[in-house]
């Protein structure tokens, strides 16, 4: 019995023949003869290279619509409205862009009366990694080796494309007996999905198409081990602030890799508390919920002092936890880690980047310059707005004017609106600024016209020196 309109009474498409007595038999007879095709079906699958995000994703969803048709199966083929489906508050999310993606659902009607069993195996395979380290071109599958040694290599024949052709394998046999008279009471669905790897955009697509069925089997690689169970997962991204400089001023900047340990410190804590009790059903798992950053950024510049960490992880979902407190969880260990680290608690924003703009002062045409300059002046961090300085690179045989308090004496136009569009130099550069032989007063702006080398350099140096900005 299905609780779903789509898997309700269906019309007896299955006719009885009473030649057929035991329906396994029938089935299994079916796959006997189905078996020798499974080598062709699962190589001609792994051959199509379907990363997620690429059209290949969604020409293997077509293909296999296709096939399911020839076996007479009711096919059920979508596009999915991504933009739709990502708005929505149960979005699994997703990692890679699409511009399309497909659902397919294949039904094989019941007679009635039965439980309705859904397949479902994701057709999506992840980037190939280094190509030199295949044996064999990863999307030219190749069998090796002989009996129960034989294996077919190539991108995605393990996950899961052998689960594939084996679940379209058996809804072939299963079509096969029932058209040879065995009586199926339940629907059988097979649902190929996109996007599992990184998310689950496809499933969460056949779910909020309607489809439901009374039992799922996910045909992964498990080494045939049943997983009755399955913890849920987030993905998460830290930001971490430190302060660049150049490295031969190191201690004047804050490393953010300094930091670093402290938050894994506590998210490994966090992970430790989240498997102290964990249910029966993942016991077997040496770790049932695991935290893990898999992949860390930091720093643009191997002389600079790194200022900017990004860390992004997964982050394991009890079984019946609800999604909000497992988050609340993962934030408050974050916060506390922080509060606990001074630089961290005294920094949760960060600097905002500086602008400088060298420009021969001639806007060109149709350009919005002082629209723009408004725009990167308005984006601001905890420590302030954005500084734009500009350099004008005249052809006016005119003086240097450095630092400038007043458009007054600027000798042009250009000169003048480039001084318009100048940030004001913040108390500390303006201190540097004097140190250095500069007579600037409280109103002087980050523009300087015409300086010559020396004086450029001198600019450059006092109005990106981090450690006296603010
Ligand atoms: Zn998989």
């Amino acid at each position: 019995m299905s609780g779903s309109p789509r898997t309700g009474p269906p019309t007896p498409a299955v006719r009885q023949d009473r030649r057929v007595t035991d329906p396994r038999a029938a089935v299994e007879a079916a796959l006997a003869r189905l078996l020798p095709g499974l080598d062709d079906l699962l190589a001609s699958l792994v051959a199509i290279p379907s990363v997620g995000g690429t059209p290949a994703e969604s020409h293997i969803q077509h293909v296999l619509a296709a096939r399911l048709d020839d076996l007479g199966l009711e096919v059920d083929r979508w596009p999915l409205d991504l933009a739709g489906l990502a708005a929505e508050p149960g979005f699994p999310g997703s990692e890679v862009a699409r511009t399309e993606a497909w659902g397919v659902v294949a039904r094989l009607p019941g007679s009635g009366g039965g439980r309705s069993l859904l397949l479902n195996a994701h057709t999506d395979v992840v980037p190939v990694g280094d190509p030199r380290a295949w044996t064999s071109p990863p999307f030219a599958p190749t069998f090796r080796g002989t009996g129960d040694e034989r294996r077919l290599v190539g991108r995605g024949a393990c996950d899961m494309k052998g689960g594939l052709a084996a679940a379209c394998l058996a809804v072939a046999a299963v079509s096969a007996a029932a058209r040879s008279g065995a009586r199926l009471a339940g629907d059988v669905l097979l649902a190929p999905v996109v996007g599992e790897e990184d998310g689950g955009l496809g499933t969460y697509g056949v779910l909020r198409r309607g489809w439901r069925a009374d039992g799922c089997v996910i045909p992964e690689p498990t080494a045939l081990d049943l997983v009755a169970a399955n913890a849920g997962a987030l993905t998460f991204r830290l930001t971490l602030r430190g302060r660049s400089t150049h490295a031969s001023r190191r201690t004047e900047g804050v490393s953010v890799l300094d930091h670093l340990p402290t938050v894994l410190q506590a998210l490994r804590a966090l992970e430790e508390r989240r498997n102290t009790s964990v249910d029966p059903l993942l016991a077997g798992w040496p770790l049932a919920y695991p935290l893990s950053i898999g992949r860390v950024s930091a720093g643009d510049w191997a002389s600079s002092v790194p200022d900017l960490l990004v860390a992004e992880g997964r982050y394991g979902v009890a079984l019946g936890e609800p999604v909000d407190e497992a988050r609340a969880a993962f934030e408050a260990a974050v916060a506390a880690a922080c509060a606990g680290d001074p630089w961290l608690a005294a920094h949760p924003g960060c600097y905002p980047p500086i602008v400088v703009n060298i420009t021969d002062g001639e806007p060109n045409p149709g350009s919005d310059p002082a629209g723009e300059a408004r725009q990167i002046m308005g984006l601001s961090s905890g420590d302030g707005n954005v500084l734009l300085y500009n350099i004008h690179i005249s052809s006016l045989n005119a003086n240097p004017v450095m630092f400038p308090d007043a458009a007054t004496g600027l000798p042009d136009k250009y000169a003048r609106f480039l001084f318009d569009i100048s940030s004001v130099l913040p108390d500390k550069t303006q201190a540097i600024a004097r140190q250095q032989g500069f007579p600037v007063t409280e109103s002087s702006r980050g523009f300087a016209f015409n300086a010559d080398m020396v004086q450029l350099i001198s600019f450059l140096d006092i109005g990106t020196r981090p450690v006296n900005m603010r």
